[in-house]
């Protein structure tokens, strides 16, 4: 990364990307972009409002009802499929910006990057394998369903994982024919930024694709309140998704919100603790713990209590965070009031005497100025106490014990929330009836995917939001589906 060291000049704002080029904000605004592993600005981005949102849902308008909407199935999805080339032609320079933008450990935004592209793959390849049925109906007539895009769908995505959140939002909406507007992040779009060029380039046709960078009360309240938006897709917190929702009922439309949660990692008394550690520590470390999926409780049987929790001692007393270039176990939080967020918590339970049982450390070298926090491990956490229950999105694990299965899916049902959820026993019959009972969008058993699998159908219930997104699931969201009613005789 010695192009982009803190000495370098500030990358200039491109603006807000319409029908295929940058235009100025007409605000005329700029917002400052910090490196959060820095503390430091190192480029700026478009303040994008009102009049932006809306020349990008005309133009959005103008593709669908155009160009774009003409297109069939296997031309949008061979855009698409290439656009996921073009992806990983640039994954270098891509993994670098989203390094920069988000502090995460390099191999991690390498990652990200090739899921980013991954996303456009797999819905390129789905975009016309997703059709409709026949229904025999009386004699004399012919039923036919049909899957129909929405028209225009708004977007907006949270900071944590911009490329990969870019893609998960965007592949499904574009390969069923709508016609996108999106409003990334403010505090780390600059990935989503690039890839709308790499879009363009692809030959994806004006208007199919817009982004507004901005701010949320002002870019982002106006796309999720506009007249011609027919379909929002909402990543970020409850009570953003709330205003989603209530904009949504306003205009009659349809919404899919992915709002965060307290997924459980639930272990038995039987685990295979070797093959587990590595996983239930990840999945609170991965991304400093800023994933809606995270493992952030850790429920453990009783009777394996002290051996489990010394293991994960062991473990996290060993994590360390530090810069995207030196690549360790994870990076610094995104930004200040985040790493106040967190630090809170922490203070919280300090004051009510909970055990801090562990702490990893940050790296020697980290630069001072960066929003880093050391992880933490805390337990026995008392099950009504704020940090058995409410999300905390950064770095920090409570462990509660649990007496037996009714206990064990009594607790991971005990928050709000719903999104995903860890069973580890070597019992098939105990792990498959625990899976069905926990609330949850996705379990895995003997394994933990926070944040992974294109594939899979993912999404929440209760608090955590509900649609579905990554999978075929999602382009059942993200149309809707006319019945036509043929009476032949
Ligand atoms: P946020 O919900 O405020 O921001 C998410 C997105 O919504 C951003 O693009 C933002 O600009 C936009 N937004 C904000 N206000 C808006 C408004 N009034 N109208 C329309 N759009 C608006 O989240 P945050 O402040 O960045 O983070 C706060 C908390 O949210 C975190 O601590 C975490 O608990 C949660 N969060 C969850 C996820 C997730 O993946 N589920 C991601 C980020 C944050």
């Amino acid at each position: 990364m010695n192009d982009k060291t803190s000495q370098a000049p500030v990358q200039k704002a491109k603006g807000v990307f319409i029908d295929n080029q940058w235009r100025p904000a007409k605000s005329g605004r700029v917002i400052d972009v910090y490196a959060p592993a820095e503390g430091a600005v190192f480029a700026q981005i478009a303040a994008g409002g009102a009049e932006d949102i809306d020349a990008a849902v005309q133009a959005a308008r103008r593709a669908h009802e155009g160009a774009w909407g003409r297109l069939t199935a296997v031309d949008r999805g061979r855009l698409l499929s290439k656009l996921g080339q073009l992806i990983l032609d640039h994954v270098d320079e891509l993994t670098l910006i989203e390094a920069r933008d988000t502090s995460k450990p390099l191999r991690q935004a390498h990652a990200d990057i090739l899921a980013c592209a991954r996303y456009f793959e797999f819905f390129g390849g789905a975009a016309d394998k997703f059709h409709g049925e026949t229904i025999p109906f009386m004699n004399g007539y012919f039923v036919a369903t049909e899957r129909e895009p929405h028209g225009v769908t708004g977007h907006i995505i949270p900071w944590n994982y911009p490329a990969q959140m870019f893609g998960r939002t965007l592949a499904p909406a574009l390969a069923t024919g709508n016609a996108t507007v999106l409003k990334p992040a403010e505090d780390a779009c600059l990935t989503p930024l690039r890839i709308a060029e790499l879009a363009a380039e692809a030959g994806l046709p004006e208007g199919a694709l817009n982004i507004v960078p901005g701010i949320g009360s002002e870019a982002g309240a106006a796309l999720i309140s506009h007249p011609g938006v027919d379909f929002l897709s909402f990543t970020g917190s409850p009570e953003v998704g709330v205003m989603v929702q209530t904009e949504a009922a306003k205009n009659h439309i349809t919404c899919t919100l992915e709002l965060g949660g307290k997924s459980p990692q639930i272990v038995f008394d039987d685990v295979d603790l070797d093959a587990a550690l590595p996983s239930l520590v990840n999945a609170i470390v991965q991304n400093a713990g800023q994933t809606c999926s995270a493992g952030s409780r850790l429920l453990v049987e009783k009777k394996a209590y002290d051996r489990v929790v010394e293991a994960v001692i062991a473990r996290f007393s060993t994590l360390k965070a530090g810069t995207p270039e030196m690549d360790l176990d994870l990076g610094a939080l995104i930004n200040p009031r985040q790493k106040k967020r967190v630090e809170s918590f922490c203070a919280r339970a300090a004051d009510d005497g909970i055990p801090l049982l562990a702490q990893g450390s940050v790296a020697d070298g980290a630069p001072q100025a960066g929003y880093f926090v050391a992880p933490k491990l805390y337990g026995p956490v008392p099950r009504a106490n704020t940090l058995a229950r409410d999300e905390v999105f950064g770095p920090v694990l409570s462990v509660i014990p649990f007496d037996d299965e009714a206990d064990a899916i009594a607790t991971a049902n005990g928050t709000d929330f719903g999104l995903i959820a860890g069973v580890w026993t070597q019992d098939a019959k105990r792990a498959t009836r625990v899976a069905r009972k926990v609330r949850a969008g996705q379990v895995y058993v003997n394994a933990y995917g926070a944040g992974g699998g294109i594939e899979l159908p993912f999404g929440g219930v209760r608090k955590s939001g509900h649609g579905r997104e990554k999978g075929f699931a999602a382009l059942h969201d993200f149309t809707t589906m006319k019945t036509i009613i043929v009476k032949h005789d």
